[in-house]
Parts: structure tokens; C-alpha cells; sequence
């Protein structure tokens, strides 16, 4: 590596498929090496001087802290615009966190739920279908949960640690590849979805050759779509909101449309702020291990919500205490890791948003307003109310995906489940 890039800056191989720099537009003030070092934990974090490519997580924090705009997420919104000319047959699906995040740009408060905005826009755009990706952070619930409650059957791979987001996924495997066999197996929800839309709902209604395209406030999503064939394009918030404005359309004054078939709970929705994954999860596996409705103590899950760097809480289920770690920003996962290493700590499970705050803070989220405690904490609030409003808070309640398992994966976990939502290999390889 060039001694002099990685001063006072990130180093940005030029292979790297989900960020690249603007020469032109930087003026070396540091703020990509302060936040990629400070709250990601990967600047200095490894031998730079022997390194001879820079380590990468894609989280993206880096081009959305830019000022300049230099750093910026390799785009392919274009590609989409493409197909979208040639007639084929495009099928998007929205991560829960983006409809939070568009109207940042278009001058709605901070945090504002323009779905029907987003799903009206991707209408007009040409887009055929429109779905949830909380649908997929659903069915992710009912495949991560089962998994949980085999291997606290089993006592094996304990903790389990999530893996929707492909940051975190990535840094296990470059700093702690020991640990990548606790990972849980499952794809992440815009993984688990593209699969059941191209090997499900395409099949069954003969849509030929689509092309799935998740629109998503991350820019690891565009490493992690590489991995498997189920999505071919993640294109950002930014990038979306480039798009509408090169199309000149008027986001405000747009038709709501609603979501086509799949959708999802808001217990999936809640996936796109620190603490969602196992809010949910908790949700299923209480219901799950004694039968009973979700109490009120995991409708409003407390300890697991907010921005402290990290959060941890006891769980009691009928007679087995679980031991949960949620964290926030993979900056703090070392102190943990250690503190497990010397047994003085133990979980049974824990999450880890690569991005302070979760995909609310994701890296290809809009830059229009400062990504302050503040923002963050609106955002992140207004998905909490859109969970107490919602009918539907539990993953178990979601009818489509009791049908697909009925017509398809027969059961959670099961072969043909693994076979369509689950990485049994490394995940990075
Ligand atoms: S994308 Fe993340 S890991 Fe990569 S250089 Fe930027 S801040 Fe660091
Ligand atoms: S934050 Fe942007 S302008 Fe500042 S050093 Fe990094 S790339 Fe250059």
C-alpha cells in the first residue's frame, strides 16, 4: 500500500466494488480516517505498512461523513434505468430503514415513513413489481430463531451472532475469523427475499429472467448481492434520489402506491435500527417456547433500544435465562470479544450493526441532513411508532409467510429452507 494514501485518509483500493474516491474533490481533512478508525474500527486496525491492499467492511460511514462528496458508492442505478428501457421484467424490493431516509432529501422532517412515496416513484419509474424487505427480515426471524433455539438445545456455537448485515459479517471474517462458525447461517432479509422471489413468486407466475433490484441505505449491500445469485443490483438511497431528480420527478406530489405481494410486520421493520434483530427475534422465540402471545415487555424491549455503544440484557423464557449483547458499531466489538475470550463475560446472543445506530445511519443514507444523536434517535423513534401503530407486531403473524412454508419450505430450517436462505459456506468466499 502507497505510504503516503493512508496519512490522512482511508486507502480506497481501486478494486473496491462498493466505495471509490473523487481525487479531484478531496482535500485531505481526515474525517473518512476518523470515523472508519474511531466507530468502525478497521483504519489502523491491522498492519497497514505490510497490508498490500487496504481492508474494506463497505460500511460506507466514510462516504457519507465526506464533505466534499469525494468519497462516494460505486453507482448502478444506471444499469437499472437500462433494463428498465429494454423492457425487462424489474422487481424491486425496499429495506425497511430506506423509507425513513428518502424524505430526508425532499424536505420532510427527519424520519418521515415516505413509503408510499417510494413504492409510487419506483412505479413510475417503470418498475414492475414493488415488495417489502421486511417480509424478508420475517422470514429471517423464523429461520435465525429456530436456529437459535437448536443451538441452545444443543449448547453449540454459542453466541449466535447475527448476520443481516454484510459490514459485520465482512470484519468477522477479516478480524476475527474464529468466530465467523458463530455467525448465524442465514442470508439477510434482501438475500432471503430475492430468493423467494425469483424461486418462488417468479416461477409461480412465469415472470422470465428477472431482475431484482433492493433499494437500501447500505453500501455492503452492493459486496454482499455479489455473493449469491438471488439480488443483481443494491442501488442506494443516494442513488435513488439522484435517479428521481435526473427523471425530474416531483417526490412530493407523486400518488402513494402500496407494496405488491409480499409484505412484511413490523417486527421486520424494526430490523433497520440497533437492537431490531433480537427485539424480534425475542418476540418469535417467546411465542415459539411457550405458546403465548408477545408480552407487553417485549412489545417495548427497552434495554435493547438506543444508541449506547453497547447494550446488553437478561432474558428469562419459561426456565432458560438468555444472555444477549447488542452492538453498536463494530468499533466496540473488540471489548467484547475480549471480555468474552477471558470468560468474563458470557451471551447466548449478539448483534452487531456495523453503523452507529443501525441501517437508520447506513452508509448510503442522505447526507441533506447532519447524521447527528439527534437524527438518528428521530428516525429510529418514528420506526418505534410505526411498530406501536402497526396490527401485525410479530413475525409469527405474517399469513404469507405461514403459506410459503406451507407450498414450499415446508418447515423453518428445513433442507429445502437451507437451500434457498442460508449460506453454509464462508460468507465472504
Ligand atoms: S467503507 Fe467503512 S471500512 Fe471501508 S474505508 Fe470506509 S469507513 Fe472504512
Ligand atoms: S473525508 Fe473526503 S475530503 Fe476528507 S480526506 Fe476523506 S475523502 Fe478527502
Amino acid at each position: 500500500m502507497n505510504k503516503l494514501e493512508y496519512i490522512n485518509r482511508v486507502p480506497i483500493s481501486k478494486d473496491n466494488i462498493c466505495i471509490q474516491r473523487d481525487e479531484k474533490k478531496c482535500n485531505n481533512c481526515g474525517a473518512c480516517k476518523g470515523i472508519c478508525k474511531s466507530r468502525i474500527g478497521v483504519y489502523d486496525n491491522y498492519d497497514m505498512k505490510k497490508s498490500k491492499t487496504p481492508i474494506c467492511i463497505y460500511c460506507g460511514q466514510c462516504s457519507l461523513i465526506c464533505p466534499n462528496k469525494s468519497i462516494h458508492e460505486v453507482e448502478d442505478y444506471k444499469k437499472v434505468k437500462k433494463a428498465i428501457l429494454k423492457g425487462r421484467n424489474i422487481i424491486f424490493q425496499v429495506a425497511p430503514a430506506s423509507r425513513f431516509l428518502v424524505g430526508d432529501e425532499f424536505g420532510y422532517p427527519v424520519g418521515k415513513n415516505v413509503i408510499g412515496k417510494i413504492v409510487g416513484t419506483l412505479r413510475k419509474m417503470g418498475v414492475k413489481y414493488v415488495f417489502d424487505t421486511a417480509y424478508g427480515a420475517d422470514l429471517t426471524i423464523f429461520e435465525e430463531a429456530n436456529e437459535l433455539i437448536s443451538r441452545l438445545k444443543n449448547n453449540e456455537k454459542l453466541p449466535l451472532l447475527t448476520s443481516c448485515c454484510p459490514a459485520w459479517v465482512k470484519y468477522v471474517s477479516e478480524f476475527y475469523p474464529e468466530y465467523k462458525r458463530n455467525l448465524s447461517s442465514c442470508k439477510s432479509p434482501v438475500l432471503m427475499l430475492g430468493s423467494i422471489i425469483k424461486n418462488y413468486f417468479c416461477k409461480k407466475n412465469n415472470i422470465d429472467k428477472p431482475i431484482v433490484v433492493a433499494l437500501v441505505p447500505c453500501t455492503a449491500k452492493k459486496y454482499e448481492v455479489t455473493l449469491t445469485n438471488d439480488v443483481n443490483y443494491a442501488i442506494t438511497v443516494r442513488e435513488f434520489v439522484k435517479w428521481i431528480r435526473e427523471e425530474k420527478i416531483n417526490f412530493r406530489k407523486i400518488q402513494a402506491s402500496k407494496f405488491d405481494y409480499f409484505t412484511g410486520t413490523s417486527s421486520g421493520i424494526i430490523f433497520g435500527t440497533s437492537g431490531g434483530v433480537t427485539e424480534s427475534m425475542i418476540r418469535y422465540v417467546y411465542h415459539k417456547l411457550t405458546g403465548r402471545n408477545t408480552p407487553k415487555k417485549f412489545l417495548e424491549f427497552e434495554e435493547v433500544r438506543g444508541l449506547n455503544d453497547v447494550k446488553e440484557a437478561k432474558v428469562k423464557i419459561k426456565d432458560r435465562e438468555l444472555s444477549i449483547a447488542i452492538i453498536n458499531g463494530t468499533g466496540d466489538v473488540p471489548k467484547i470479544i475480549e471480555k468474552i475470550s477471558k470468560k468474563e463475560a458470557y451471551y447466548d446472543i449478539i448483534e452487531v450493526m456495523a453503523c452507529d445506530g443501525g441501517c437508520i445511519a447506513g452508509g448510503g443514507g442522505p447526507k441533506v441532513n447532519k447524521i447527528t444523536n439527534i437524527n438518528k434517535t428521530k428516525r429510529s423513534l418514528s420506526m418505534y411508532r410505526f411498530d406501536r401503530n402497526s396490527r401485525l407486531r410479530n413475525s409469527y403473524e405474517n399469513k404469507k409467510i405461514k403459506k410459503l412454508y406451507k407450498e414450499l419450505l415446508i418447515e423453518p430450517n428445513s433442507s429445502v429452507a437451507h437451500e434457498l436462505l442460508h449460506i453454509e459456506e464462508d460468507k465472504d468466499e
